[in-house]
């Protein structure tokens, strides 16, 4: 139907005034996390720590490491850490946590709020062993111990052992693939925060979901018959597990060892670059 002119300069004011209410609200949230980060800045001597025990955090340009303190101190303002079994979560520990965690979220805006969907995040001194069940193809179950160094679940909490929390650089040189715990966990947050966990995070059109969908789905298929055929892969074999399991393995890599990504599944790499914002293979390691 066609908008007479009285219409569309009513909906013009309208449209005006929500302008200027989105600016003052971009203002006040502004204001307020500018206090937060003055109330609980994170100490100059544990933000260097953190960055010198992750050398994929210190690569990056001195702009970006000034957003990302500030992104880590207001994660910490918003989420509530506990430890297990006696483990007194320090602020190193919370603070290796935090700056891990918002990487992936650093060039997004409003990036935290694909975190609104859980506060609590548990850390365990070391990786757990979970009692779990299988039926195999005759209908026999199978019970193991699987041991978990961290999970996602969706509303949360995040579990995260902290032994794996620090010695993910160490975890990598020694495995020969990217290892990262913290970023593989929040990766899982970021997927969930469309619905389930199924390789796919939010996005804005049902083509965007598409062509997501196409461009992982074939890098996966690929990948499995790599690893089905036991060929050496770059990345963690783990990956082959499900599409999700995938897509955390990709965002893992895609941060730690970027370069290994971009040979390995150029197109994942692509489209996590495009989503993310980022293109960490420029802050790599010479
Ligand atoms: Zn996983």
């Amino acid at each position: 139907m066609e908008r007479s002119g009285a219409e569309s300069f009513v909906a013009g004011r309208g449209h005006r005034a929500l302008s200027v209410l989105a600016r003052v609200q971009a203002g006040w949230r502004r204001w307020r996390e500018d206090r937060a980060c003055r109330r609980h800045a994170i100490p100059d001597t544990l933000w260097q720590l953190t960055l010198a025990r992750y050398p994929f955090l210190s690569w990056r340009p001195t702009e970006q490491l000034i957003r990302l303190r500030r992104l880590a101190t207001l994660f910490l303002t918003q989420k509530e850490f506990s430890g297990a079994h006696g483990l007194v979560v320090t602020d190193e520990i919370a603070v290796a946590v935090a700056a891990q965690a918002v990487l992936p979220i650093l060039n997004l805006e409003g990036g935290l709020h694909l975190y609104a969907g859980f506060v609590g995040i548990v850390v365990h001194g070391d990786a757990v062993l979970v009692p779990r069940e299988v039926m195999d193809e005759d209908g026999v179950v199978h019970e193991y111990d699987e041991e978990l160094a961290g999970e996602a679940m969706q509303g949360g909490p995040v579990m995260l052992s902290w032994r794996d929390v620090e010695a993910a650089s160490e975890e990598s040189a020694h495995a020969g693939w990217a290892y990262n715990v913290t970023i593989h966990e929040f990766a899982h947050v970021i997927d969930m925060a469309s619905g389930g966990a199924n390789g796919i995070p939010p996005l804005g059109s049902i083509s965007a979901r598409q062509h997501w969908a196409e461009v992982m789905e074939a890098a996966y298929t690929d990948f499995c018959a790599r690893v089905d055929a036991r060929c050496q892969t770059s990345i963690d074999p783990y990956a082959a597990d499900s599409i999700a399991e995938f897509f955390a393995v990709s965002v893992e890599t895609f941060y730690v060892q970027p370069l290994e990504l971009l040979c390995a599944a150029p197109q994942v790499y692509r489209l996590l670059a495009d989503y993310f914002k980022d293109d960490p293979s420029r802050h790599s390691a010479p």
